[in-house]
């Protein structure tokens, strides 16, 4: 099958990434098969999802065989690229930003935050891990060398729409946002948002509401 054409929905390419995984602990650990059960308890999705998710790909599991971890591996593998490392700059150096940088993101997908900045002079021309810091005045230079692709935004909400102002023609294609600013990009740019504090409210209010059931 061509994997270009393959066109899965957005709900199942998100977690492609929580099967690979989880595919790979079990082919490293040499399992050949896997039911959608096993997958289902391991990933804490429902193995209905789980079906429909992996028949896009055409992985059509067999009843009492389960699904064949080598073929599933080479099917993620590919569709999310995993042979080509993204590169990725990380915009706000402060608690949100560090531990990020600590956070060793190669480990499980091929994507390595090649360097980060900061408006904070004292920050500039440091590093935490093997992680550069450079000043804000070093953005469109040194991004502009490296073909990086996605920028973290952990910078306070007031400067973060004119920092994402100076990604823009930088052609970067993704930022991922930490601030609670809601960004203006034109449509080459994906914005995926990520507001810690609503998303805490938000598990507060399930709690409170629906305790540990499930809500459609
Ligand atoms: P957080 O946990 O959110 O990182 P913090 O208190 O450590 O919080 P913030 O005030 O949120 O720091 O700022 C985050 C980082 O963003 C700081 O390192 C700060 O120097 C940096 N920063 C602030 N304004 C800008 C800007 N305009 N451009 C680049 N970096 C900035």
């Amino acid at each position: 099958m061509n994997q270009d054409q393959i066109k899965i929905p957005q709900a199942t390419a998100k977690r492609l990434p929580l099967y690979y995984r989880f595919l790979k602990n079990l082919h490293a650990s040499g399992k050949q098969r896997v039911s959608s059960k096993e997958l289902s308890d391991a990933v804490k999705v429902d193995s209905a999802t789980i079906r429909r998710d992996f028949s896009y790909f055409g992985a059509l599991g067999k009843k009492g065989y389960g699904y064949n971890v080598n073929y599933l591996l080479t099917f993620f593998r590919k569709t999310l690229d995993q042979d080509e490392v993204s590169k990725v700059i990380l915009i706000g150096v402060g608690n949100l930003g560090t531990a990020f940088l600590h956070y060793n993101f190669i480990k499980n997908n091929n994507t390595k935050i090649e360097m980060a900045f900061d408006a904070d002079p004292k920050k500039a021309g440091t590093s935490v891990g093997d992680v550069p810091i450079y000043s804000m005045d070093e953005l469109e230079e040194r991004v502009n060398k490296s073909e990086i692709e996605v920028a973290i935004l952990t910078v306070p909400a007031g400067p973060a729409q004119s920092i994402t102002d100076r990604l823009v023609p930088l052609e970067i294609k993704g930022i991922l946002n930490f601030t609670p600013a809601r960004l203006n990009v034109p449509d080459t740019i994906r914005i995926h948002h990520i507001d810690l504090a609503v998303e805490l409210q938000s598990l507060i209010y399930f709690l409170r509401h629906y305790g540990t059931e499930d809500v459609e």
